[in-house]
């Protein structure tokens, strides 16, 4: 049988996970020798025997435990594929996780953990803003199912959190702390040891808080929920992960004992991730150190250039932080790099932010980010259109903010860019 942690050292040598991404979960001898692992491109498997298709269903349905060293058998690909199960296992090495599940989106990640924990008179609490998405599914789809989800402003913290939970037998009923960080697009950071701490003295014996951190933005390079103390981490792996603004897919990760039941309900709602898509993500692992290290250091000069600039009002970066400030105690504590999402505020206001990106020539006017191409977008309009326009004030959308996601361009190119469009503002 395979032994993941062997596979990660070298005698007593502990290997980097950037020289896994090229290895790890798969063996040429399973496939021919190929050197990379072929796309299983087929809906159901062929059993050896009878026998062996009625062992393989019992372990998959639980009707007994696996024997030891018993692997699960394919069966079907909305259970099991292999590139599935090699992409997982390789996508754990960043987080350190146990045990991860992939999906064909972000939001079918986030739907189905969300229902395989949360039951009618629960309570789930999240800071806002989060993303579009996310923001729909908890405040127009769960109350349908009697799930009751409160959100607060990101900007007051931890206070903000204490302060929702306060209200009646919230902290008893709570079974789920949501966290967005840092916040798109304002990159406000949330306290991830402070939510742990509260999760794990709430709800009741039988059924704690959970936290569940949306690590779309920083991770997996940048920051490690799980090491902080969170429960499960969720992924966009549409965004850096897959990083090529070509496919749509999601994670999530934890220890066994809550990835299992999440892979439960996703054999159920069918929202496991394709064999195409498996074998994409695998092929952009191997460069996500490769390209979010180089985005990080271009979103500097250009952070640094927009932050000089005589047009620009506000520039919201996380390498901008700086010490005093309470928000830099957080990022020192929970952030390894600033990552590559830069929101800022031109002089004026919509009419002025429009010019500006209209005038991009380089950098594409888009939503979605982590790409190897620099993306621009007005979130007042668009990711955040139906935030109400007096909520969005109070989280900080401006009329004039714009953000970007920096990509793997020459520095240079991009600020020359941003330069000729502000000149237009
Ligand atoms: C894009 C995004 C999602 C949704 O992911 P999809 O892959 O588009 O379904 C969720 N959370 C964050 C932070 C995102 O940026």
């Amino acid at each position: 049988m395979w032994d993941k942690e062997k596979k990660k050292h070298i005698g007593d040598h502990e290997v980097k996970p950037e020289s896994l991404m090229m290895s790890y979960g798969y063996a040429p001898e399973w496939s021919e020798g190929a050197a990379k692992p072929p796309i299983f491109q087929t809906s159901t498997f062929v059993f050896e025997s009878a026998e062996a298709g009625k062992a393989f269903f019992e372990v998959a349905y639980g009707l007994r435990e696996k024997k030891p060293a018993e692997m699960s058998g394919l069966i079907y690909s909305r259970l099991n594929n292999p590139g599935l199960e090699i992409l997982e296992d390789r996508l754990t090495v960043w987080d350190c996780a146990e045990e991860a599940a992939v999906f064909e989106s972000g939001m079918a990640a986030i739907s189905t953990t969300v229902f395989t924990f949360l039951r009618p008179r629960d309570v789930l609490v999240f800071p806002e803003p989060v993303y579009g998405g996310t923001e729909y599914l908890f405040h127009e789809v769960l109350p349908q199912f009697g799930i009751e989800a409160v959100g607060f402003p990101a900007v007051e913290g931890i206070e903000g959190l204490e302060r929702v939970l306060g209200e009646g037998d919230r902290r008893k009923r709570l079974r789920m702390i949501f966290v967005e960080t840092p916040a798109n697009p304002t990159n406000v950071l949330m306290d991830i040891e402070a939510c742990a701490r509260i999760a794990a003295e709430s709800g009741d014996d039988e059924r704690r808080a959970l936290l569940v951190v949306d690590n779309t933005f920083l991770g997996p390079l940048f920051q490690h929920p799980l090491k902080l103390g969170a429960d499960l981490v969720l992924y966009s792996l549409t965004k850096y992960v897959g990083g090529h603004s070509d496919l749509i897919a999601g994670g999530c990760l934890g220890p066994t004992e809550l990835v299992e039941p999440v892979k439960v309900t996703r054999t159920i709602f069918g929202t496991m991730a394709g064999p195409w898509t498996s074998w994409l993500l695998l092929r952009s692992l191997e460069t996500l150190k490769l390209r979010m290290t180089s985005e990080m250091k271009n979103a500097r000069y250009v952070a640094d250039f927009l932050a000089d600039h005589p047009k620009v009002e506000r520039v919201h970066y996380l390498g901008h932080l700086e010490e005093g400030d309470p928000q830099f105690e957080i990022y020192r504590k929970q952030c390894v790099g600033p990552g590559a999402m830069i929101s800022f505020e031109v002089r004026g206001g919509e009419a002025e932010a429009f010019r500006l990106l209209n005038a991009l020539k380089l950098i594409k006017l888009a939503v979605s980010l982590g790409g190897t191409e620099s993306l621009a977008e007005h979130p007042g309009t668009m990711t955040h259109a139906d935030v109400p326009p007096e909520d969005r004030m109070h989280i900080g959308i401006t009329p004039s903010m714009v953000r970007i996601s920096v990509g793997i361009e020459h520095p240079d190119d991009l600020i020359a860019d941003l330069e000729q469009a502000l000149e237009k503002v």
